[in-house]
């Protein structure tokens, strides 16, 4: 193809340099001018959060061409540090600023494409201008933040916003060993996620030690002694800088300027051959309104994979190639610390506001045969067309083979597969890639099931209504084991392998919801149930879903230092204690420890939040050796060395402690706990105070903490005094008149008072510790607490009881 055309393009990242690249392929003899108002072409934007948090060592590494470069293997004259700044539609022409020298010139195009892509958006006022609120699109802002972090060492860092580059950043920042808070407006990271899916994202933040502080807004920004404070919707916090990301708007101003047609929300709109309302004009990429593939309403979908496609089309059709851009789908994934994080199509909030009839269906798949080591589920929410069994949209969480399952059903949906083509695919197979029946078949499977009425299912958000009718059973068909260590309010247990001998206790009248771990014995159980007569229901994802909703809120795992870890050291014995709550795991632990040889190893798999702790207490009591702990894709490992017990050497750990077990939540009784454990701590004492129920109120923080909870976990926070200061008299309280009497009558005597001697004990070392499974209970949350608190279970306390000469319960 010849083509004798000059070609002038503004912007030279993902869409404007492709859109060079394809043209210089088809157009050997056509001129390409690319104006690029920055220093910088053809970067990896998506690479910067990784620059900052060290994972990419060199700053070259994010330049992947040089104007040079591009010049030689591509001859397009690429102008950096060139602002377009007009359009003369009629003169053809546009008007540049040379940012070096300050000159202003014309540059004559036949065609031009406009690709400035989409930047981030800053309120105005409220201290957003803050220069220690840094946002991150291109390479100069990207050495501005890591300058930043190595010249000012910050120690504190707030994320305001949970959207891909708001996470990356908070885990880029975290690896830098900076605490970090990350603020969301609405009630779960990742807009493009639905809430049930994110859940488990949240899981994996908290886990590693990130705050996340949901349903919540940072309102105003204010700058004290080099830090700054935010005003949250609830509460306040201060950090030493912020990162905003709270989206990114279309860079669409040069475009309706020149009278181009823009939507209301600023994008170029252009044809589905990426032409503007100017025939000779097209516009590529963040810049330009998509149309949503699965719905096919017009959109904002700000993506490489988009501007680079779309970049190619216009070039095509300049160069009299018809090519045409189908749609956005939005096909995306991140990794959030261990876990990868992938979407395609649309989300089933975004369908049904588009008023699409959709059904959803929760998978749980091993990502490798299970037989073979190292296999990890993953969680795949489809979510499709009832009437035609069509794909709309998928999530799916997990820490192995996430991508190439998005990938296939991302493939799957743009040929418009249904429920039963997927059950159809013939995909690889070898015990260390997959299972003979992968997990993208499972879902075809599951979907063709429900499509052909097989099995009925219901969901998680169904289960309050469901509770409340005396109509219905709810059956649980896991072992007892697994029921005793966990199960959903309301439920009975009969376990799927005494189904058959127990169907007579069921009531056939009733309509039954039976759940399982996972979806699949409850299946089974379903089919069971049908076949008998029962009209049965099936709980999607089943109770690892629910619980990944419902359950506990997730405790950051505290690792052991890589001293601790002692590289080699293989474990003769596995426990897989994953599911079971305190003490269950240490229980667990204490068997096994029991009738394996001396000097043998064993490694311990949890997700229970407070072993942690519980376990380096508890090998100092036995005598058996803590050889680390280590958090591996969303699972807590600790290693263990079988050691002879105290009890039978003879040994034992110098009882000199104090140990106090904090049960009231009295005035009068915390202080006299304090000045107990001060006293001792000041006679050189280890000195351990447990706080379990009321007692917990003690170390509540006095201000509000904006924490998700549930509406119980609510009303039970509005009723509970909120911090030492609010603490009612045992006696004689008079509607806290009492209290403030004691307080004024301690001050006049020059007593500390209970918050003086709350920070001199922990100032002497006293160790808090707040009883886990009492603040699950109560609905308390590890963000309430005042600083310094560690949280502990049963077998913690036992730990320091033991190692004490005196426990006090109060
Ligand atoms: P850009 O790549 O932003 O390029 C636009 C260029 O135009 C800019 O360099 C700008 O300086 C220049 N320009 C603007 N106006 C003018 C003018 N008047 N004159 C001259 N030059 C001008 N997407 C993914 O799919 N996956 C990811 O993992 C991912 N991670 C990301 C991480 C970060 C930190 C960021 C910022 C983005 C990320 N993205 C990711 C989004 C992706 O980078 C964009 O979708 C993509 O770069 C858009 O390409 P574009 O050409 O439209 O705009």
């Amino acid at each position: 193809m010849s083509l004798h055309q000059k070609i002038v393009i503004v912007g030279g990242v993902a869409g404007g340099a492709s859109a060079a690249a394809r043209l210089r392929r088809l157009a050997e003899n056509a001129v390409i001018v690319l104006f690029e108002r920055g220093e910088y072409i053809s970067y990896a934007n998506c690479g910067l959060p990784y620059y900052i948090g060290g994972e990419i060592a060199e700053k070259s590494d994010l330049i992947l061409q040089t104007p040079e470069a591009f010049y030689e293997r591509y001859h397009v004259d690429v102008r950096v540090l060139h602002e377009v700044t007009a359009i003369n539609r009629t003169a053809k022409t546009v008007s540049v600023l040379n940012r070096t020298t300050g000159e202003t010139f014309f540059e004559s195009y036949d065609k031009l494409i406009l690709s400035p892509g989409a930047e981030p958006i800053r309120p105005e006022g409220n201290g957003f201008q803050s220069d220690r609120v840094f946002t991150l699109r291109n390479v100069p802002d990207t050495f501005r933040i890591r300058e930043f972090i190595d010249r000012s060492k910050p120690k504190t860092a707030v994320v305001i916003g949970g959207g891909y580059i708001g996470l990356e950043m908070a885990e880029n920042l975290h690896r830098l060993g900076i605490d970090t808070t990350i603020v969301q407006r609405s009630e779960h990271v990742l807009p493009p996620l639905d809430f049930d899916i994110a859940c488990q994202v949240h899981r994996e933040i908290e886990r590693h030690g990130v705050r996340l502080l949901l349903n919540n807004d940072v309102r105003n920004i204010s700058e004290r002694d080099g830090r700054l404070r935010f005003e949250l919707k609830d509460g306040t916090i201060d950090a030493d800088f912020a990162v905003l990301s709270i989206g990114v708007k279309p860079d669409g101003d040069l475009a309706s300027k020149a009278g181009l047609r823009v939507n209301s929300r600023g994008c170029i709109v252009v044809s589905d051959q990426m032409r503007t309302s100017d025939s000779d004009i097209y516009a590529v990429g963040d810049a330009v309104e998509i149309t949503d593939f699965i719905a096919g309403g017009k959109g904002f979908i700000p993506l490489a994979g988009p501007a680079n496609r779309q970049g190619r089309i216009a070039a095509d059709n300049i160069c009299g190639i018809t090519s045409k851009y189908e749609g956005t789908q939005g096909s995306a994934i991140l990794r959030v610390f261990d876990l990868t994080v992938a979407t395609t199509g649309i989300s089933e909030a975004a369908a049904r506001k588009a008023g699409l009839d959709c059904e959803k269906s929760f998978t749980w798949s091993a990502s490798h045969a299970g037989y073979y080591p190292g296999a990890v589920d993953m969680a795949i929410k489809t979510v499709f067309q009832m009437k035609t069994g069509k794909l709309l949209g998928a999530q799916l969480v997990g820490y192995e083979g996430v991508d190439k399952r998005c990938d296939v059903i991302a493939t799957a949906i743009r040929c418009g597969m249904t429920g039963h083509d997927f059950a159809k695919l013939e995909l690889c197979y070898a015990p260390p890639y997959s299972s003979a029946k992968d997990p993208v078949n499972m879902v075809g499977f599951v979907i063709e099931n429900i499509l052909t009425g097989l099995v009925k299912i219901f969901h998680w958000h169904e289960l309050d209504e469901l509770r409340k009718n005396a109509n219905v059973t709810l059956l649980d068909v896991r072992t007892k084991h697994e029921f005793d260590s966990g199960h959903i309010d309301g439920f009975i247990n009969v376990p799927l392998d005494d189904l058959r001998s127990r169907i007579g206790e069921l009531d056939k009248s009733k309509r039954i919801y039976v759940t399982c771990q996972v979806g699949v014995r409850g299946y089974a159980a379903a089919r069971i149930l049908t076949q008998n007569g029962f009209d049965a229901y099936n709980l999607s994802g089943g109770y690892r879903l629910y619980h990944s909703i419902f359950g506990p809120k997730t405790v950051a795992v505290k690792k052991s230092t890589p001293q601790m870890e002692k590289p080699g050291e293989t474990a003769a014995l596995k426990i897989n204690a994953c599911g079971l709550q305190c003490p269950g795991p240490i229980m667990k632990l204490s068997t096994t420890l029991a009738s394996a040889k001396v000097g043998e190893t064993i490694e311990i798999s949890t997700t229970d939040p407070a072993f942690g702790s519980d376990l380096e207490g508890f090998c100092r009591r036995t005598g058996h050796e803590l050889l680390g702990v280590k958090l591996e894709r969303g699972v807590t490992i600790a290693t263990i060395r079988k050691g002879v017990p105290h009890a039978e050497t003879g040994v034992t750990a110098e009882k000199t402690g104090k140990n106090f077990i904090v049960f009231s939540g009295d005035l009068d009784k915390a202080i006299a706990a304090f000045i107990m454990a001060n006293a001792a701590a000041a006679l050189g004492r280890k000195v351990s105070i447990f706080f379990t129920f009321w007692g917990l109120n003690i170390l509540r923080r006095p201000e509000h903490i904006p924490v998700e909870k549930d509406f119980l976990s609510k009303v039970f926070g509005w009723m509970m005094p909120r911090g030492s200061l609010r603490l009612p008299l045992s006696k004689m309280n008079m509607g806290g008149f009492g209290s403030e009497m004691v307080r004024s009558i301690m001050k006049r005597k020059n007593i500390a008072s209970l918050e003086d001697l709350i920070r001199s004990a922990q100032a002497q070392g006293v160790e808090l510790v707040a009883c886990s499974m009492s603040m699950d209970v109560m609905g308390i949350k590890p963000e309430e607490l005042i600083d310094g608190v560690k949280l502990g279970g049963a077998a913690a306390m036992i730990a320091h009881a033991e190692e004490s000469d005196m426990s006090l319960f109060i």
